[in-house]
């Protein structure tokens, strides 16, 4: 028997048609994919509501506990902004609907392109990549492009440094460049000596994350600039860590020809599960003819799809952006309007903080220096009682938290990437810094409890590398 329970009233109060249970006729109903066989279960509404809020705290998340990813900056996104992103006209809207019927849809990614146009000091901003790692895709096929309009075919390299996230040499060895490593040097900066030596005129552009995966802030960004437009190479900035300079400064005034902001990272939107997100992108005036058709305009007090660009590199994706992560991101810059500063002022500080706190507790390989929203500390001085970076990782788990990024910049022997972010109170990050602490006394004591967490999640140690090759995607109904 098929489960419908309907009342007249539904839950909000809507008429909804009455179904005769009795009178479905399962076979009639289900055509072809009927089968005599088929047990579903029969369970009480109560049963299954608690069936799935428990299912549903098997998993840690941002809403039961710090999620201190380095790199992902997972922070609290506002509840007001998942309200905003449902409001039915935005949600309902039809991706083909003409221009002059869509005009709030299309006025708010036309306040979102101006204002992060401010935020980042571009010329103009693109909205439309689906997340950071296409904005990459999209900036380097902007800055190829680019170099072919002035007949700079011979430039086919792309230089990273060797703390660059995974992303940026995978994007630009799928362009069809040849990728060249730079070195960073003692203090965890872009090794000057390296990058100039490797700085030729076949260079097209190097890839910069600022401050770099390390938290730690590249002083020399504008002479890096310089000394790419100098021999008309461009400089592509991966803006995945603007939590840290949001309100403070514009890598656009620094130099920078084209950025992606993550908006799923810096500016709310929940993210951590594949998607959706939002990988805007900025220009400076050398890359805004390249821009992906179709372009927002505001012409004659009207918003309006601009498909005339004629040196545009085409489109990027379907239609134009995901709509709910723009509404979100949008929320976010207006909720704090002129204080947005706070946003870096309050993720460095957090930083700051827990690294003080966890002084002594790991190694720390840059120890005097500055450090931006982001820190990486060295599981190192664990080895020696066989305790690695992982089980660090997995032991937090059994105490409650999420576990940081680990083995993660590669520079970085056992490393553990923590990043706070700005929305975590100092009780919480005290919490944080007691439970590390703690592993790490027992990492001397009793390292083989260690070896044996995490105990308390629903799932134990597993294989790394068969779950990463062989991943069990779907559980059994057994
Ligand atoms: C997250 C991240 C990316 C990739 O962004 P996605 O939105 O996940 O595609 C690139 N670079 C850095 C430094 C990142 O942290």
């Amino acid at each position: 028997m098929l489960i419908f329970e309907l009342s007249s009233k539904g839950r909000r109060g809507y008429n909804l048609p009455q179904l005769d249970v009795e009178r479905i006729d399962p076979q009639a109903y289900l055509g072809e994919y009927f089968r005599e066989d088929l047990k579903f279960p029969e369970l009480s509404q109560l049963d299954v509501v608690r069936h799935y809020t428990r299912l549903s705290q098997l998993n840690y998340a941002i809403d039961t506990t710090m999620v201190p990813l380095g790199s992902c900056t997972m922070k609290y996104n506002p509840r007001i902004n998942e309200e905003l992103a449902d409001i039915e006209g935005f949600k309902n809207l039809h991706p083909m609907t003409p221009d002059q019927y869509a005009q709030g849809t299309l006025r708010l990614i036309y306040q979102l392109q101006e204002l992060l146009k401010e935020v980042g000091g571009f010329k103009a901003v693109s909205l439309q990549p689906a997340a950071g790692a296409h904005g990459e895709l999209l900036g380097l096929l902007m800055i190829l492009a680019y170099h072919k309009d002035r007949e700079n075919l011979h430039k086919r390299k792309v230089l990273v440094p060797d703390t660059s996230h995974g992303t940026n040499p995978a994007t630009a060895s799928l362009c069809g460049f040849e990728v060249i490593t730079v070195r960073s040097d003692q203090k965890g900066e872009l090794d000057w000596e390296d990058f100039e030596k490797k700085l030729t005129d076949d260079v097209a552009c190097f890839m910069i994350t600022n401050p770099n995966t390390l938290g730690i802030f590249e002083r020399r960004i504008r002479d890096i600039a310089e000394a790419l437009h100098r021999r008309d190479a461009l400089l592509y900035m991966d803006g995945a860590n603007m939590n840290a300079l949001v309100g403070l400064t514009k890598p656009g005034d620094w130099g920078v020809d084209v950025m992606h902001f993550n908006l799923h990272k810096t500016f709310s939107t929940p993210h951590g599960g594949g998607g959706p997100g939002g990988g805007a992108v900025g220009v400076s005036d050398k890359l805004e003819p390249y821009l992906p058709v179709p372009v927002v305009v505001f012409e004659d007090g009207q918003y309006r799809l601009n498909w005339n660009r004629p040196k545009s590199v085409g489109k990027l994706l379907t239609f134009y952006g995901h709509v709910s992560v723009i509404i979100r991101a949008l929320a976010y810059i207006l909720s704090y309007g002129s204080d947005l500063k706070k946003v870096a002022q309050h993720a460095v500080l957090n930083a700051n903080y827990l690294k003080g706190l966890l002084k002594g507790v790991f190694l720390d390989p840059y120890e005097h220096v500055p450090r931006m929203h982001e820190f990486v500390l060295s599981a190192q001085n664990l080895l020696k009682h066989e305790i690695t970076a992982m089980d660090v990782a997995k032991a937090l788990l059994d105490r409650g938290f999420y576990a940081p990024t680990v083995y993660f910049p590669l520079t970085v022997k056992e490393a553990l990437m923590i990043e706070p972010t700005e929305t975590e109170s100092p009780k919480t990050l005290e919490r944080f810094a007691q439970a590390l602490s703690e592993i790490a006394e027992l990492a001397q004591k009793d390292p083989q409890s260690i070896k044996l967490a995490p105990s308390k999640t629903p799932v134990k140690r597993i294989k790394e590398a068969e779950a990463n090759r062989k991943p069990v995607l779907r559980a059994s109904l057994a």
